[in-house]
């Protein structure tokens, strides 16, 4: 990559100016929804003011719309001021939020890197936004000036996920950052898989990159898949716009709930972080002896990309035994691979024991 195109790119694109130059008129002019829980929000004895059923479920209530003792527990945990956190169904909220706040349906464009994350071209598509995607190298490293370099008037929002799915590696730190600076919209990192990579979280440079978002999730290493929570992290500005456009009671008050319980129980999550990684140590040196076996990419995540012969006949052949995997064969970059999931220690060897069988 020569310096000069990317100098280029640089002075074609000033860099961030704020939320308001890159948000559709719509939504900047846009009268939200207030809710009776919006309007007051104290204590009092006698609530009438929401048409809820007065008689005891314990869900007869709505939830706190803006999730607030949730949201102080999370900052607690991950070290990050309340006010910074937007809370959605899954990080699928905050990605289909994004676009429709930042992107204008049939104009703009979007860049994502591949091979990633299926969510954000489906978001994409059902928003009608154009996806640009930028290629990782041959070993899924991110190259900023390529990125930078796509990246024209119309580019709302840069999808980059680290450690990325499903290639499995952390992306580069100093590659991501060029982007982010050098970008005047958004940058979007998933950091799904942080848990699996201590240290490596960008959460803590939050306040230097004003266009930042990092979005976690309680779906992996939290265990909570079922109950939909997502995190996003970024400056007042764009959590502003998040809780301007979403669903009054996104978050129901089963989930809030759930989640507290988690959250006080951090050891815990750490525990399953820690053992999921040595499985995960164990199982790649346990399908490298297998001949059908060609690469095994090293991952900082829960699950490893495995490149074989015949990815196909063996994802149908466990499929038959009962043992599903993800079948990447046809994705960009991962020809012939399969993504295998780390499960238990238990799950593992069944999974090894279905492999022998092919020997
Ligand atoms: C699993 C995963 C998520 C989590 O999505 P949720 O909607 O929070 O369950 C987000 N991003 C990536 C890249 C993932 O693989």
């Amino acid at each position: 990559m020569n310096k000069n195109t990317s100098n280029k790119a640089q002075t074609q694109l000033p860099p961030f100016k704020g939320v308001g130059g890159i948000l559709r008129p719509n939504i900047l002019n846009l009268m939200p929804y207030s809710s009776a829980r919006d309007e007051f929000t104290g204590s009092a004895s006698v609530f009438l003011d929401a048409n809820e059923n007065p008689f005891e479920t314990g869900y007869n209530r709505y939830p706190d719309p803006y999730q607030k003792e949730l949201k102080k527990k999370i900052g607690e945990v991950k070290g990050v001021k309340p006010e910074l956190i937007f809370l959605g169904n899954g990080s699928d909220e905050p990605i289909d939020l994004l676009f429709r706040a930042f992107c204008n349906p049939g104009a703009d464009n979007v860049i994502a890197i591949e091979p990633s994350y299926g969510m954000y071209t489906v978001s994409a598509d059902i928003n009608d936004v154009e996806v640009k995607k930028v290629l990782l190298t041959n070993d899924f490293h991110l190259e900023a000036d390529k990125v930078l370099e796509t990246a024209n008037e119309k580019t709302k929002l840069i999808f980059l996920c680290s450690p990325n799915n499903p290639s499995g590696n952390l992306l580069d730190t100093a590659e991501i950052l060029k982007i982010v600076s050098n970008f005047k919209g958004l940058v979007v990192l998933d950091e799904a898989y942080i848990d699996f990579a201590p240290g490596a979280t960008l959460l803590h440079n939050l306040g230097n990159y004003p266009n930042l978002i990092i979005l976690q999730t309680f779906s992996k290493a939290w265990g909570l898949a079922g109950i939909r929570l997502g995190m996003a992290f970024a400056n007042r500005e764009i959590i502003a716009v998040l809780n301007k456009i979403k669903y009054p009671y996104n978050i129901n008050a089963l989930t809030q709930q759930r989640a507290m319980e988690s959250l006080v129980k951090e050891d815990e999550k750490n525990k399953w972080v820690e053992t999921i990684i040595s499985e995960r140590i164990k199982l790649v040196k346990e399908i490298r002896q297998f001949p059908f076996v060609t690469k095994i990419y090293p991952s900082d995540a829960n699950f490893i990309l495995v490149k074989m012969n015949d990815a196909k006949g063996i994802f149908n052949f466990l499929m038959e035994e009962g043992v599903i995997v993800r079948d990447r064969s046809k994705v960009t970059l991962c020809e012939g691979s399969l993504r295998l999931t780390v499960g238990s220690e238990d799950e593992n060897k069944i999974l090894i024991e279905k492999l022998e069988a092919l020997l």
